[in-house]
């Protein structure tokens, strides 16, 4: 940390830390001394009033000092069982202090010596008394007391005790902390009105009253996070700096709004039509795009991609449209067949399972330029696909994949534009952190006459009510997806689960045509199941989450989904995206009896709108940033302080801060503690490292 070598030293070669403690401390996140430093309290006991003996108050906590009159142990009658026990005073009134099965504390306190207790009191027999509380004995060497201020309380685990822990954290900072160096700027801590970094480290762990520890506090957040946006900045620079130039498309012989017209049968929405805008702007530059389109689901995303690679192709440049699934690229592949109707466009699909002469067709045309769109999964990608001009990637629902590497396709020779797509809208906090090196454009309008979806809490209990509502809606022509959960994990108790309420559903519902879906059939028949249907030759599809993303059937009208309160928020949002998007009134019903007030939150969020940003707001509320959206990007977002809720405002001004100091300095040359305390928090996840 702090650029010193000492600070990346791991914890074992410390006095008092073997092999076995330190096995502990790592449980803990303490692996180096900068780790040791940066562990905060998880709160804090004020023990800065010290009460006199006679004030003391049965049943409060309290912290006193007084000097030892005598002390003793003996045995008790119970087996086993030993009590220590002290007489103390403070010059003016006496107490007791027990402790059991302590002996040898006896020979730790002398008569006459002076020691801080901290512990609740009892009144026996009018006198009080201290049970095994807390103590220290007061010597006059500078340690960092327990007593007569607020305490530290950290974390712990098995084998790494309270006491020991903060003697242990307060050892290593008084040897260590006057070696941490102030990495930031001067004018950022002027303009901001931080607290210089030693004592905000300080301050947090013995903060001296509330204002300081606010102070600590915010230096720390602000540290966070401006330390991972300039990580953020240097790696959109060196995303921009490169020699590779991408290709640059011009504009000005497409309109999109003409081209929508043609290949459409509506208008563009308003927000459709700015997102164009911002896209074509990046693509008529020669620094390649990296952009992010957030679209709440049916917002109207494949339109955007099927007009940015129009764009390309008339440019002369071939696109890559890669889908997370096998059953996601064939929807696409056969939509965008049908837009493309008449065009001259050439289109070519390519997925893992594809073999044989198939497969060979599908390469030749990527690589000898025939294909000028080309649709599929990851497969896209891989080492034996050569692109003869690729000038732009589309990546529909971007989280399931991570950030592509696009290194591996400059090794290629190729340098495109990249726009990443994911219906799942993400809190801006969010974006900033996880995406913040891309430009971010939001779809916030949903496209006209989407009729709204009817969402319900049903209590198992009511689920004989539910059915006859399905019976009616089967009765009708509509089309229903019944979701089960993943449960544990294991792939065989889902299966088992799910299984057992299609039997019911099917044996319940009579002739009824019911169908099943989920991670363990096999892909052709998943495939044909999904065909069917589609063809509307299954009138209730019971499936697990595979069914989550992307999937049309615009005559599915209702969306039960089992054990709700077991699904995310985001995910719940997903899942009911897939009713609602035909002409029918649709519904979606959360079977579920939640237990904790948590998921009964969840569940009347769910029910109470629609829009996916505000879910996506809630979701972070619940449940922190590491479940949202499924978003576990290997620790962009594990600060050890900052909360990306409470102290959003403060990762705006340091973001803005952090892009401005970089875009001067794009290595940060000119600062080089800088430099390094970023590439030393953040250049591994950010994989900023072999740049620096
Ligand atoms: P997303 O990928 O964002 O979930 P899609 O692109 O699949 O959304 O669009 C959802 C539905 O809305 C599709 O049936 C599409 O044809 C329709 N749609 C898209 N844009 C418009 C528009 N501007 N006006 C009317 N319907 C639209
Ligand atoms: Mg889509």
């Amino acid at each position: 940390m702090h650029s010193l070598p000492e600070f990346n030293l791991p914890v074992k070669y410390l006095k008092g830390v073997g092999p076995a403690r330190s096995e502990h401390l790592k449980k803990l996140d303490i692996e180096t001394i900068g780790d040791i430093l940066y562990t905060f309290p998880r709160r804090y006991e004020d023990r800065r009033s010290l009460t006199p003996l006679r004030a003391l108050v049965d049943g409060e906590t309290s912290s006193v000092i007084a000097r030892i009159v005598s002390i003793s142990s003996r045995k008790t009658r119970r087996k086993g069982l030993s009590i220590t026990e002290a007489v103390i005073t403070d010059g003016e009134s006496i107490a007791l202090v027990i402790w059991f099965n302590r002996k040898g504390l006896e020979r730790i306190f002398l008569s006459g010596q002076d020691v801080a207790f901290y512990g609740k009191i009892e009144k026996k027999y009018g006198k009080p008394q201290l049970t095994n509380p807390d103590f220290e004995i007061i010597e006059n060497d500078d340690q960092i007391s327990e007593f007569n201020r607020i305490v530290p309380v950290y974390p712990t685990t098995y084998g790494i005790y309270q006491k020991w822990l903060r003697k242990f954290i307060s050892a290593n900072i008084k040897l260590f902390l006057e070696k941490v160096k102030e990495f930031l700027p001067p004018e950022v801590i002027s303009i901001n009105n931080l607290m210089p970094l030693r004592d905000a480290i300080m301050q947090m762990h013995y903060p001296s009253d509330r204002d300081a520890w606010k102070k600590a506090r915010k230096r720390l957040v602000f540290d966070e996070f401006f330390v991972l946006q300039a990580g953020l900045a240097m790696r959109r620079s060196a995303g921009e700096k490169t020699e590779d130039k991408a290709p640059v498309f011009s504009s000005s012989n497409i309109s999109f709004i003409q081209a929508a017209r043609e290949m459409f049968s509506f208008p563009l929405t308003a927000a459709q039509e700015r997102v164009l805008v911002e896209i074509s702007g990046d693509m008529g530059q020669d620094i390649p795009m990296n952009r992010l389109l957030q679209g709440d689901v049916g917002s109207g995303k494949t339109v955007i991609a099927v007009l940015s690679m129009l764009l390309a192709v008339k440019n002369g440049y071939q696109s890559a449209f890669m889908a997370p699934t096998e059953i996601l690229a064939q929807q696409h592949f056969q939509k965008l067949s049908r837009y493309f109707e008449g065009h001259n466009v050439t289109l070519a699909f390519l997925t893992g399972s594809m073999n044989g002469q198939e497969r060979k067709n599908s390469l030749q045309k990527i690589e000898n330029g025939r294909a000028d769109i080309v649709i599929g999964t990851h497969a896209l990608f891989q080492e034996k696909v050569r692109y003869a001009r690729l000038g732009l990637v589309v990546i529909d629902e971007q989280h399931r994949f991570g950030v592509i590497q696009r290194g591996a396709l400059r090794k290629k020779g190729q340098n495109p534009h990249v726009l990443v797509m994911t219906a799942t809208p993400i809190p801006r906090t969010l974006t900033l952190s996880v995406y913040g090196d891309l430009s971010v454009s939001v779809m916030d309008e949903m496209p006209p006459g989407r009729k709204n979806i009817t969402t319900k809490w049903v209590r198992p209990s009511r689920i004989e009510d539910l059915k006859d509502f399905l019976r009616d809606q089967v009765k009708k022509g509509r089309q229903i997806y019944w979701v089960c959960p993943l449960i544990e994990e294991s792939e065989t108790i889902q299966a088992v689960s799910l299984s057992e309420r299609y039997e019911k559903l099917k044996v319940s519902l009579g002739d009824v045509r019911v169908a099943f879906l989920h991670g363990q059939v096999a892909p052709d028949e998943k495939d044909l199941t999904m065909f069917d249907f589609e063809k509307g030759r299954i009138d209730i599809l019971v499936s697990t989450t595979v069914i989550e993303v992307g999937v049309d059937v615009p005559n599915a009208t209702v969306m039960v989904i089992e054990d709700a309160n077991r699904f995310g928020l985001s995910q719940l949002h997903q899942l009911r995206g897939r009713v609602g998007r035909g002409s029918f009134k649709s519904y979606c019903f959360l079977l579920a009896e939640p237990s904790s007030i948590e998921s009964k939150q969840r569940i009347r969020t769910m029910c109470s709108t629609e829009n996916g940003f505000k879910i996506a707001d809630a979701d972070l509320r619940l449940r922190g940033p590491g479940e949202v959206c499924g978003i576990r990007q290997h620790g962009v977002t594990d600060f050890r302080v900052a909360d990306l809720v409470k102290d959003r405002e403060m990762l705006l001004l340091a973001r803005e801060q952090a892009f401005r100091i970089v875009g001067n300095d794009n290595q940060l040359t000119g600062l080089p503690l800088l430099r390094e305390e970023v590439l030393r928090r953040v250049g591994k996840v950010l994989d900023l490292v072999k740049t620096g």
